[in-house]
């Protein structure tokens, strides 16, 4: 199958990331998410990332923002994906937000048409439950940010078919990526040691053994990761960060998956990182 149109669900961080990508490699998007506002905020973000992009990495495609966005529909409407043979789903990592965008995609898109869900925990076979087509759900684990990622975590759920992961693959390969299969569980292979491993550098971080900086410093000069926990956390964003831990808890009934109180509390004051503008560090 040549698929040239892609549905995106979700214009949030990884919704727009997405989007841009499929773009960039001449795709024609259909973006969706539940606010005008949303999706002009989506429309400025990737101008400015395009720009950010040509300018620090001196990208080798010159594709201008206006000739890229021209390949991106933004739409309210989830009619518009009547016609679509690939969807993305990236909405927020809640269950009972993402049963209902299931539901409803199923209804309106063609019966043939795949369903990729950009989850960071939740299984994949509960995902497909939501379905009638539980044979063409995959899980496409994009990190973030995605234009600048050339590997993916993909996720073969219970009933997902050799031919839905060759599909999968394909529109991977088209857009750039890599990918390592992985068989469904609660947070794959990546979040369920990053989400914990987060989740302890919050706890150090509430127990006052180190500051901030400290904690992701030992990570970058000690075991020379790009990044700290902390500065993770933020690029992610910190809600979504306590979504996934949540999902984990709940999947696993294990205690060592319990959300420390200080990202409940931070989450509860609207410090969800760089997205907001302030989590564990300031963003201007
Ligand atoms: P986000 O909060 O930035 O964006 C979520 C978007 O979903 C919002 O724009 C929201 O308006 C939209 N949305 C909510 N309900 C909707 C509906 N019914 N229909 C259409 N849109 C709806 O979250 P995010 O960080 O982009 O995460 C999206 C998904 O990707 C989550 O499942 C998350 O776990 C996963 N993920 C996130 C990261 C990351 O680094 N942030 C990485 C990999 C995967």
């Amino acid at each position: 199958m040549n698929i040239q149109t892609v549905g995106v669900v979700g214009a949030g961080v990884m919704g727009i990331g997405v989007a841009q990508n499929l773009a960039q490699t001449g795709h024609q998007v259909i973006l969706v998410d539940i606010s005008e506002n949303i999706l002009d905020k989506a429309k400025h973000e990737i101008r400015n990332n395009i720009r950010f992009q040509s300018f620090y990495h001196k990208s080798d495609n010159t594709e201008t923002p206006d000739s890229v966005l021209k390949r991106i529909e933004f739409s309210t409407d989830y009619k518009n994906l009547e016609n679509t043979d690939f969807v993305i789903e990236n909405v927020t990592e809640k269950w009972d937000i993402k049963r209902e965008v299931y539901h409803l995609l199923d209804s309106i898109c063609p019966a043939d048409c795949v369903f990729a869900a950009n989850t960071s925990a939740i299984p994949i076979t509960r995902i497909a439950s939501a379905t009638k087509r539980a044979e063409k759900i995959v899980g496409i684990h994009f990190m973030n940010p995605v234009p600048m990622k050339p590997m993916v975590e993909m996720i073969r759920g219970y009933h997902t078919s050799e031919q839905t992961i060759e599909t999968a693959k394909k529109i991977l390969a088209q857009m750039g990526k890599e990918c390592i299969l992985v068989n469904d569980s609660p947070g794959f292979v990546s979040n369920r040691v990053l989400m914990l491993t987060i989740n302890e550098a919050v706890f150090l971080l509430q127990d006052q053994v180190a500051t901030a900086e400290d904690v992701d410093k030992i990570f970058k000069g000690c075991f020379g990761h790009k990044m700290g926990p902390l500065e993770t956390a933020d690029l992610i964003g910190l809600d979504t960060i306590l979504f996934s831990i949540e999902v984990l808890y709940e999947n696993f009934n294990d205690s060592k998956y319990r959300p420390c109180s200080l990202l409940k509390k931070m989450v509860d004051a609207g410090l969800h990182g760089r997205k907001s503008g302030k989590g564990f560090y300031v963003y201007q």
